[in-house]
């Protein structure tokens, strides 16, 4: 693997110069630059053909000075532990950021979902659950959906972990299905927290965007009964979304529910982008998505590449597909104001340094992500004391949460201003001095 596009390499990189800043010592360093406990399994599944296939499995627990760790399953063709541990750094800086009573974890299994049936995802699913043992628990390890995984496979590792307890145990992993304890709001989280940050970060930047207060806690899917408007004002708030999933395709349709002066003009997914100077409506573009499988066949507008879905002259670029996206061959020609980053690490290091050089504000991952798993916190807070609050009141909470951690990144640029940090600098000086502090006051270094 180039060494610019190991997530882990990377993730230690951005630590590092962290820890730099924060002048942080030896011990501390080496102890936050790897994962505190590791777990590779063997999972054999027996599949609809009657053979046997054993699937490798990963789950890696970061650092749990703050809480039991918390973090999501990934399940890929290329998933590799140099990923998951990655993702498992960047979540326990993401828990820290958003002050959750946790630490950070990740998994992940080998394995194409697209390629298996339904019975094979749910044996797999149990499986994956038996082979971690005591390894999880809902104060040790909790773990939540992530790329190809879902509510229903979720619900399939609760009831697994149940039974082998022999009890109801919600609060074991989060996102699940609303019956079986999942939380509302849980499924456009990330989005929505992206929102309410975006809000922010337009305040900080000087330039408005036009929230309609009465949706602002509405759930997906009233805002997306409601009719596409195509702001025409020539001052809008231009976007483009790399990325038409979960994360994508809800950051489309709140943008344009949340914000009057937003036009989302650009969409992609893996096999390619559209373009409408005009305004891509949700309704249309989502059906489409839906329909054929991919936003390429929406017919009212151009065909772009991915490439240049990333470089179009717009005011916000939302990465929200996979990691390495913006890197240094193309971050010159990158040309938003802010960059909210919905994917986790689809900007490199090295890409990082020419971004802050043009003024870019990058959104860092840890932050425009946060939504998730703060609504996941809500979920286990919910399963843990039985009793389950409306959408209301979750977006309510999350938009505090979100709130709050982005203004107190601002601080934290103001406070090293002389060392000219970026958004993501700022972010983890926050995030690490927290964990830090819980690592020292426990006395581990
Ligand atoms: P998803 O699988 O639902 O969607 C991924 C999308 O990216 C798909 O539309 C796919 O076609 C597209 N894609 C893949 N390769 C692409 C490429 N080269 N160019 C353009 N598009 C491409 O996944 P998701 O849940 O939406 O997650 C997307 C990103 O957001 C991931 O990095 C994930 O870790 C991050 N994220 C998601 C959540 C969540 O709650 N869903 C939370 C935190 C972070």
């Amino acid at each position: 693997m180039d060494e610019e596009l190991n997530p882990f390499k990377n993730a230690q990189k951005q630590i590092d110069r962290c820890a730099d800043v924060l002048n942080l010592d030896e011990a501390t360093r080496a102890f936050l630059r790897e994962p505190m406990r590791t777990l590779i399994v063997s999972i054999p599944v027996r599949m609809d053909n009657g053979s046997f296939r054993v699937f490798t499995g990963f789950r890696v627990q970061y650092n749990d000075a703050l809480g039991p760790t918390k973090g999501g399953i990934r399940w890929h063709p290329e998933e590799n532990l140099d990923t998951v541990k990655a993702l498992a750094a960047w979540m326990t800086w993401k828990c820290a950021l958003l002050d959750l009573p946790y630490g950070g974890g990740k998994g992940g299994v080998v394995c194409d979902p697209k390629k298996m049936s339904t019975g094979e995802k749910e044996r797999l699913a149990r499986a994956y659950v038996r082979a971690l043992g005591g390894f999880l628990g809902p104060l040790k390890d909790i773990p939540a959906p992530d790329v190809y995984t879902d509510p229903q496979i979720m619900s399939w590792m609760m009831d697994e972990y149940s039974a082998i307890a022999g009890y109801n145990v919600p609060e074991v992993i989060t996102g699940k299905l609303h019956i079986t304890g999942g939380s509302k709001g849980r499924e456009d989280a990330t989005a929505r927290g992206g929102m309410f940050v975006l809000r922010e970060a337009a305040k900080h930047l000087g330039f408005s965007l036009k929230v309609e207060e009465e949706r602002l806690y509405k759930p997906p899917k009233e805002l997306s009964s409601l009719p596409d408007v195509l702001t025409k004002s020539g001052d809008a708030v231009t976007v483009a979304i790399q990325g038409y999933g979960n994360a994508g395709s809800l950051a489309h349709l709140l943008a344009t529910r949340l914000f009057r002066n937003v036009r989302v003009i650009a969409v992609s997914d893996s096999r390619g982008g559209v373009l409408n100077e005009d305004g891509l409506p949700y309704t249309k573009v989502k059906r489409v998505k839906d329909e054929t499988g991919s936003v390429i066949n929406y017919g009212s507008s151009k065909k772009i590449s991915n490439e240049e879905v990333l470089e179009l002259p717009v005011d916000i670029l939302i990465p929200a597909a996979l990691e390495n996206q913006i890197t240094k061959r193309n971050a010159d020609r990158i040309k938003a104001r802010i960059v909210l980053e919905l994917a986790n690490g689809p900007t490199t290091p090295e890409a990082d340094e020419i971004l802050h050089r043009k003024k870019v504000f990058v959104v860092p991952d840890f932050l425009a992500n946060a939504g998730g798993v703060t609504v996941s916190y809500f979920e286990w807070v919910q399963n843990l004391s039985r009793y389950y609050w409306d959408y209301e009141e979750v977006y309510r909470r999350l938009d505090a949460k979100m709130t709050k951690a982005f203004w107190e990144v601002v601080e934290a640029l103001k406070e090293f201003k002389d060392k000219d940090i970026d958004p993501r600098t700022a972010a983890y000086v926050v995030a690490v001095r927290r964990v830090v502090e819980a690592m020292k006051a426990r006395g581990w270094v």
